[in-house]
């Protein structure tokens, strides 16, 4: 962990966040500027800047918490979540958090929110 990294003090609890999974590997809470409903980012309780820098005993436990935290959308709610999968990966990619995170971003039916990738 990072002393100056603003995600480390938050899974720290050095800085207020809305919790919404943890275990010893990672954190996930919700997006201070949600891009969609319910927008979650999912962190390694680990200090990487980039994906690279993360050791695969951290990096592997993402996945698992998203499907986790999916299924215990879809218990709670009764239906399925629907979501992207994000990761900027460095500052040309649009990453501005350097400690490596993953955005769930929800996804709702018409919900106009448009995800491209080709270069402008
Ligand atoms: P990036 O552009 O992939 O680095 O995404 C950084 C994300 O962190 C953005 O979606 C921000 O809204 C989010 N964010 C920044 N500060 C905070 C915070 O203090 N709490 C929760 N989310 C934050």
């Amino acid at each position: 962990m990072n002393d100056s990294c603003l995600f480390c003090k938050i899974a720290q609890g050095h800085i207020p966040s809305h919790k919404i999974y943890e275990n010893d590997k990672v954190y996930a809470f919700l997006d201070l500027s949600p891009q969609n409903e319910g927008h979650i980012l999912v962190i390694p309780k680990y200090h990487g800047e980039k994906l690279k820098d993360i050791p695969d005993d951290f990096l592997s436990e993402i996945p698992i918490a998203v499907k986790k935290i999916s299924l215990a959308f879809e218990k709670m709610n009764g239906k399925e979540l629907e979501y992207n999968v994000l990761q900027n990966n460095g500052s040309s990619s649009g990453q501005v958090v350097m400690h490596t995170h993953f955005h769930i971003i929800p996804r709702f039916e018409g919900d106009g929110f448009n995800l491209h990738f080709a270069p402008k």
